[in-house]
């Protein structure tokens, strides 16, 4: 089969398209045929060798996938061949305590795919059938690939880690990305009012167009006066963040006393200051999310098979552009989502 492996880290890395042997599954395992793969920031990071774990290369990266599966392990039997299937990036252990409670985002064991074992920009892809979770039919592959790690990951921010009560207010940090673009449309869902923030009109545009009530210019080092004067000076409730450093500090000043920033990423920066009076006086959560529970993936698909829950696709490119796909996202000028199809008949 053919699989991009990342043979170098760098910016940009130096990525090959390669002829591999297909993969054979393990007993509980099933080898998964790639229709398509959806690309993200933690993709970014692999390819600098910028991730806090050991890296080994090479390797084929990719983590957002969709496809039908083309070969089963022999103990992998609740899976038939032609199965419209997502696929899980957060590779859970299944045994630990975490996962024997469903809070398979804290299993003591997790390994990231594409990362830490070949992912999908390839294919074929392998992973532990564990991972998997069926499409429903009203949902294509396209739409799973740009939902399954972001719209889950929103889906696991706003309804596990901090939950949106209708009526709440919610500042969205960042519309046009994966995350932000699914966190409005769940906030919405759900009864609050939005708030998005955009650093340009294009960003802008596409939150309303998601559902967000008001948007703010992120660009404008005033925003959050701005964001505290569409809630008459009461600040929000909640705060969906996932670009660190001075825009986690200004995120926590948009909130009302008793509000909580929950944060999933560092985009920008790993370290912020954090003024402890204001904090504790004014009673703040700020709440950590770390990639989804198997539960938080089946409601971000049933969302999208009931139309409530819609993809941003900014482009999709053939496997043979995955390095251009890289330079694209590094770039900042994507709206939504880039996927990676292996081939143009799998386009579907
Ligand atoms: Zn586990």
């Amino acid at each position: 089969m053919k699989a991009v492996q990342l043979l170098a880290h760098g910016v940009p890395g130096r990525f090959d398209l390669r002829e591999v042997p297909d993969p054979i599954p393990a007993a509980m395992e099933v080898v998964v045929e790639v229709r398509a793969c959806g690309l993200n920031r933690l993709d970014l990071w692999f390819e600098q060798g910028d991730l806090p774990i050991a890296l080994q290369l090479p390797r084929t990266p990719g983590c957002e996938i969709a496809g039908r599966v083309l070969r089963t392990g022999p103990q992998a039997q609740e899976w038939s061949v032609g199965d419209e299937v997502a696929v899980q990036s957060n590779l859970f252990c299944g045994q630990c305590a975490s996962c024997q409670s469903g809070e398979e985002s804290m299993c003591l064991q997790p390994l990231m795919l594409g990362v830490q074992r070949d992912g999908g920009f390839a294919e074929q892809v392998v992973v532990p059938a564990r991972v998997l979770a069926r499409l429903p039919k009203e949902v294509d592959f396209k739409s799973a690939a740009a939902l399954t790690l972001a719209g889950s990951t929103a889906m696991h921010m706003l309804t596990d880690r901090a939950r949106v009560r209708a009526s709440d207010w919610v500042l969205v940090i960042g519309a046009s990305s994966g995350v932000g673009s699914a966190a409005i449309q769940i906030a919405k869902g759900l009864g609050a009012q939005v708030i998005a923030t955009g650093s340009n009109n294009a960003k802008r545009s596409l939150a309303t167009r998601l559902g967000a009530d008001w948007v703010v210019d992120s660009q404008d080092p005033q925003w959050p006066e701005e964001v505290r004067k569409l809630t008459a000076k009461r600040g929000v409730d909640l705060v969906v963040e996932h670009v660190g450093g001075d825009t986690l500090r200004k995120a926590l000043a948009c909130l009302a006393r008793g509000g909580t920033v929950v944060t999933c990423g560092a985009t920008a920066s790993k370290d912020f200051q954090l003024d402890l009076w204001s904090f504790f006086v004014r009673q703040h959560r700020l709440v950590g999310s770390y990639s989804r529970n198997r539960r938080d993936l089946q409601a971000t698909l049933d969302w999208a098979a009931a139309g409530k829950l819609k993809p941003v696709l900014d482009e999709v490119l053939p496997l043979e552009q995955t390095a251009e796909a890289y330079a694209r996202l590094r770039r900042r000028t994507v709206l939504g989502k880039l996927l990676v199809i292996p081939s143009t008949d799998a386009a579907v």
